[in-house]
C-alpha cells in the first residue's frame, strides 16, 4: 500500500463516521490527497490544495484541510471547494453536482 493509499484509509475512517465521505471518483480523491501531502512537505501543514496558501500556519489556520469551510460547503452544496468531502447523497447523485464557490473571506486571501 502507497502512502497515499495510507493516508486515504486513514483520513476515510476517520471523517465517515462524521459524515464526511470522500468522493467517489477515487482518482479524483486520490489526485487531491497527493496534492495536500505536497503541501504539507512544502509548508509543514496540509493546506487546502485549491487555495493558495501563505506559507504563515496561523494566517492559513482557515484552510488547513479539512478547513473551516468544509461543513457549510457539504451542507449547501454537498460537497467541499475541491470536491474531495462529499455527502452521500452527493456521491449518490442525489443532489445536483454545481460549482462550489470559494468561501473564504477575500480579505484573507493573499495574491
Ligand atoms: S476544500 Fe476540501 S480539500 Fe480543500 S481544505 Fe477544504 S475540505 Fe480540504
Amino acid at each position: 500500500m502507497s502512502d497515499i493509499e495510507k493516508l486515504y484509509e486513514a483520513l476515510r475512517k476517520l471523517q465517515e463516521p462524521k459524515g464526511y465521505y470522500f468522493n467517489k471518483d477515487k482518482t479524483k480523491a486520490s489526485e487531491v490527497i497527493e496534492a495536500l501531502v505536497a503541501n504539507k512537505e512544502r509548508y509543514g501543514y496540509m493546506s487546502c490544495p485549491c487555495r493558495l496558501a501563505s506559507g504563515d500556519r496561523e494566517s492559513d489556520r482557515d484552510i488547513i484541510c479539512p478547513c473551516a469551510y468544509r461543513e457549510a460547503d457539504v451542507k449547501e452544496y454537498g460537497t467541499c471547494f475541491c470536491n474531495l468531502y462529499s455527502s452521500e447523497e452527493w456521491n449518490e447523485g442525489k443532489v445536483p453536482h454545481v460549482y462550489v464557490p470559494d468561501r473564504r473571506p477575500p480579505e484573507k486571501v493573499r495574491f
